[in-house]
């Protein structure tokens, strides 16, 4: 019976990272949990007491239109039009199903975030890849050549899993230069000094997507956001599925936003830790604006690295996946500040 599943998930699909949970790690109790760039500190109180509230009433369906939700992000942000999803890579799903027909072209900058080519193929659209430079810089006139005719170009920002951010003139170049949509994958943004939104207020094809799952510590709720045009708030509405965000994710989230210390504290961390582990690591550690950064660990293999330090009780992530990058990356999230020393203190022992 096999046959019968279509072929675009034959070939394989979303490769996760390394749990906690699992049976080949070593004999260690403590595990440090580098490997999903998820905020190690629990969800704010707040939105804890907010999620709680809402549970009580989860006989009922939420609001399809997470009012609350879109109303908390206007409070937060500004005047725009917001859209939501089951984490942003529901976001990402819905949008292509809201824009891209079948056989229709994706452009997708690459050494990147493997879900916006999952999502397109399922919708049968055509992925083209366009190669950032070998310093992982997006090639400007590249994606704006094999972009033009997409219908969406994908382009990550700070990029998962290289750490780098794109300058906001670039941005303006491929928004200018293509006659689709830019989706602009800001997972990372709170952790840049590269803001984007003014762009918004100018242009009509860009959607600037974010997530709920980094800075704000809701991961396992699956709850992420888009600004996206106005006009494209009522197809995005009609193509989604019915009642998808729900009612205790959109409490919690909206009470994140009233806690920005919670956030903040987090955005500190990281700004400390990427730099000690530039300086600690005496493997070749990226420049990063996002809360990980990518280690070249040549002559060894991103997977040889993942298993030698599960085995140490630590997680990180092998950059195999990610296709377009050579095989001798790693990617690490910072964690608290035992987990990170010790990531140092296991990486340099190898
Ligand atoms: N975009 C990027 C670049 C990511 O790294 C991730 C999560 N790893 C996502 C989107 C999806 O985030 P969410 O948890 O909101 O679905």
């Amino acid at each position: 019976m096999k046959r019968l599943a279509r072929s675009c998930y034959t070939k394989g699909g979303y490769v996760f990272a390394r749990k906690a949970a699992d049976s080949t790690l070593g004999a260690e109790k403590r595990v440090a949990r580098l490997a999903s760039n998820e905020n190690p500190e629990g969800p704010s109180p707040l939105a804890i007491a907010a999620g709680k509230e809402a549970l009580v009433t989860a006989n009922r369906y939420p609001d399809e239109t997470v009012e609350n939700l879109t109303s908390a992000l206007r409070s937060y942000y500004g005047d725009y039009t917001f859209v939501a999803g089951v984490g942003m890579d529901g976001v990402i799903e819905t949008l292509i199903r809201t824009l891209v027909d079948p056989g229709e072209t994706v452009g997708v900058s690459t050494p990147t975030f493997s879900f916006y080519r999952l999502a397109a193929e399922a919708q049968g659209a055509r992925v083209v890849p366009v190669p950032r430079r070998e310093d992982f810089s997006v090639d400007v006139d590249a994606l704006v050549k094999s972009g033009k005719d997409a219908k969406i170009v994908f382009l990550c920002s700070p990029n998962n899993p290289t750490g780098n951010a794109t300058p906001i003139d670039d941005v303006k170049k491929v928004l200018e230069g293509i006659d689709g949509i830019l989706f602009l994958d800001n997972a990372y943004g709170e952790f840049s000094s590269i803001d984007y939104l003014s762009l918004m207020k100018k242009y009509e094809n860009i959607i600037i997507g974010r997530t709920f799952s980094k800075v704000h510590s809701l991961a396992g709720l699956r709850i992420g956001y888009a600004f996206v045009p106005a006009w494209l708030q009522p197809y995005y509405m009609r193509a989604g599925t019915p009642f998808t965000v729900n009612s205790v994710s959109a409490a919690a989230a909206s009470a994140a936003l009233a806690d920005p210390d919670h956030a903040t504290r987090y955005v500190a961390q990281v700004e400390k830790w990427r730099k000690r582990f530039i300086s600690g690591l005496k493997y070749r550690t990226l420049p990063s604006d996002a809360n990980f950064v990518m280690v070249d660990v040549a002559p060894h293999t991103g997977d040889e690295i993942v298993e030698k330090l599960a085995r140490c009780g630590v997680l990180v992530r092998s950059c195999r996946s990610f296709t377009g990058l050579s095989d001798h990356y790693i990617r690490v999230s910072v964690g608290e500040d035992w987990e990170n020393e010790k990531f140092i203190r296991e990486l340099n022992a190898v």
